[in-house]
Order: structure tokens, then sequence, then C-alpha cells
């Protein structure tokens, strides 16, 4: 017995809300420019963790998928996505003996930014990729004598080298196109010293795999990158809304539905979506519709503040300030026809950040 068709509104909230239609024309446009520039497409699953969206994206023409983590890899590859891209390095034993166990079922790559990371990985199964610090030092070689260096590593190791991987993560929020293009022409001109070093070294360089929602239409032009990893274009968020973005239009396909809980105060009602309901890193939500605007109040509950208020009981459709750390505070996305939810689909990887 399903619980759908439910109207909207007799939804328990606070609930994450996915237009399935908004997303496949999300996924079908960046597939579309991936294939007019020639470019392979590789989008990153830690913006939605699910298997029957990573299905969704290959469908579409995706190469695969990536992950930022083992445990996210190991749920995706258990609901059966078959070609994964690890982002983050893995360097502990035990870390290694599951990406062993990973690469014996499905096509599996992974990086790396030192030789003795490398030489533990000996034997792994997976191909290498020389993971390239693009200035934040998060992670990644940091010169293109390392990025040599490790390159030699993965052939001594007798690994195979997949190729480079290139993400400019704060890049891709800067507001204004213009400073983010300039930005990311600098930044890629210092790729292309270190692809001119390991190429020099005699090491061929299959695939560059980076970018993002905000940079990928700059990357495509630039040339240098054969490969995207572009995660958050298939939900957008408060954040990436505030962007002016380059490429197709994507359209806004992920919310928070809450609801009034109190209305006793004049200019402000309380409603159930708080801290737990919300990525907290990049602001506040923001109403979908209306001039109010919100307010953290804790862990369970939030402010709507402003003069245009709705009513005690009343649904409030809100925009997350940040789309992919807020989908893991989700089970399920209930998948939203107009007024309708007609189904939902688990977060298959939530909470596998290990
Ligand atoms: N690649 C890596 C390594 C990332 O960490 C991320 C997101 O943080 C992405 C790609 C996707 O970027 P975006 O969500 O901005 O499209
Ligand atoms: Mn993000």
């Amino acid at each position: 017995m399903s619980a759908f068709p439910l109207p909207r509104t007799d939804l328990a909230t606070p609930a994450l809300l996915l237009d399935v239609a908004a997303m496949d024309r999300n996924i079908a446009a960046m597939a579309a420019f991936a294939r007019a520039r020639g470019l392979a497409l590789r989008p990153h699953a830690k913006t939605h963790k699910s298997g029957e969206i990573a299905r969704r994206q290959i469908a579409a023409g995706a190469v695969g998928i990536c992950c930022a983590k083992l445990g996210e890899a190991e749920a995706l590859a258990a609901d059966g996505v078959g070609d994964i891209h690890l982002t983050s390095p893995v360097v502990t034993r035990g870390g290694i003996a599951r990406l062993a166990a990973l690469a014996a079922r499905i096509r599996l790559s992974a990086v790396a930014d030192h030789p003795e990371a490398v030489r533990a990985l000996a034997g792994c199964g997976a191909t290498i990729f020389v993971d390239v610090d693009p200035g934040k030092h998060r992670t990644g070689v940091t010169s293109p004598r390392a990025a040599v260096a490790l390159a030699q590593a993965i052939a001594e190791a007798g690994l195979t080298l997949g190729g480079v991987q290139y993400y400019c993560g704060s890049e891709q929020h800067i507001a204004r196109f213009a400073d983010r293009q300039a930005a990311i022409a600098e930044r890629t001109a210092y790729l292309r010293t270190v692809l001119a070093a390991l190429a020099a070294a005699g090491f061929a360089i299959p695939v560059v795999t980076g970018a993002g929602t905000g940079t990928f239409a700059i990357d495509a032009d630039l040339g240098v990158l054969t490969e995207l990893q572009v995660g958050s274009y298939i939900f957008l968020d408060r954040e990436y809304r505030d962007c002016e973005l380059a490429g197709p239009r994507f359209e806004q396909a992920l919310w928070v539905d809450s609801s009034v809980v109190s209305a006793n105060t004049p200019g402000m009602v309380t409603i159930d979506a708080g801290l737990k309901s919300f990525a907290t890193d990049a602001g506040v939500p923001v109403p979908a519709s209306g001039t109010a605007r919100y307010a953290f109040m804790g862990d369970e509950q939030g402010a709507l503040i402003g003069e245009d208020l709705p009513g005690l009981a009343e649904r409030v459709t809100l925009v997350p300030p940040h789309c992919d750390p807020t989908v893991n505070l989700y089970d399920v996305y209930h998948l939203a026809e107009g007024g309708t939810v007609t189904g939902a689909w688990p977060v298959t990887a939530r909470g596998r950040s290990t």
C-alpha cells in the first residue's frame, strides 16, 4: 500500500521536496552542454547522494559519477552505479582495504596527493589521479614538481595513472561572472604549468577532471579540462541563485516545506524548520514566494519576519541556502508535482561520510 499520491499540504514537515521534471531538465541541459563542447560529464553525487538520480544522470550521457567519500561510493555502488571517481584522498589502512574491495566490484578511480599514500595504494585495483591543489591547500600536490613526483610514484607502485584532478572550490561562488572568469583564467594558467611539467616528464594525462556549477562554462571555454565534475546544477540553491551563472539556464528544483507552528507576535511567525533542517554554512534559507525573511531560531525552529505572513498551520516553502549539506539532513526526497506529492526516493548515501 502506498501513501502516495498525497496533497503537498498533508505532508509532515519539515520535508525535502524535489521537482523531478525541473531536475530532469537541468540534467538534460548540462548533458547537452558537455556533449556540444566535447567534454566528458561526471556529475558529483555528493550533491544528491541518490542512486536514482545518479542513474538518470548516466542515462542522459554522463560517463559515471563522482563521490566525495568511500561510504558514499559504497552506498551508490550497492544501488547499481558501476563507474565512480572518488574525489577525496583515501589514506588509512582500513580505507584502502575498502577501496580495493570496491574496485573489485565496479570501475573505480581515486585521487592521491602524496607518494607515501600512493605506495600504500599499490595493488588496490583503482586507477589513480594526481590531485592538484588549486591554492587553498585543502588537498592536492602543491607544485608542478610534486605532481611529477606523484606520477612517478604511481608508476613505480604499478598503478594506472588516470589523469589529473583540479577542483577550484572557492572560485565557484564568486558572485560577479567577470570576477569568477578572471580568477579561473589565472588558476588555469597555473594548471597548464602542472600539465606541461607532467608532459615534459613523459606522462600521458588522458583525463583532466574538475569544475563546478559556478565555473564549468568558463572551464569549457578555457579548454584545459576534459571532464566536468559539476554537482549543484541539478538542484540549485540560494547561493547559486545569487551567482551570475553562464551556459545553460538551470531551474530551482529543491525546496524545504515547513509549517507555521506559532503566530502570537506581530510581524513574525515561527515555523518548524531550524538548524536541523538546513545547512547553516551559507546564510539563511529564502522563502520561495512573498517578501518575508527567514531567521534561524534554534535547532528545531525558524522565524519568518515581515508584513506578508502565513497563518497558523499554513505551509511555507523555502529555498535551501546550500543544497548538498541540506540534502544530507533528510531520509527521503518527496517528489512534488504541483500541489501533489507523488512518491519518495531515499537519500541513498545519507550520512555516509566515512
Ligand atoms: N568536485 C569537487 C571535488 C567538489 O568538492 C565539488 C563540490 O564541492 C564539486 C565537484 C561540485 O561542485 P558544485 O556543487 O559547485 O557544482
Ligand atoms: Mn556544495
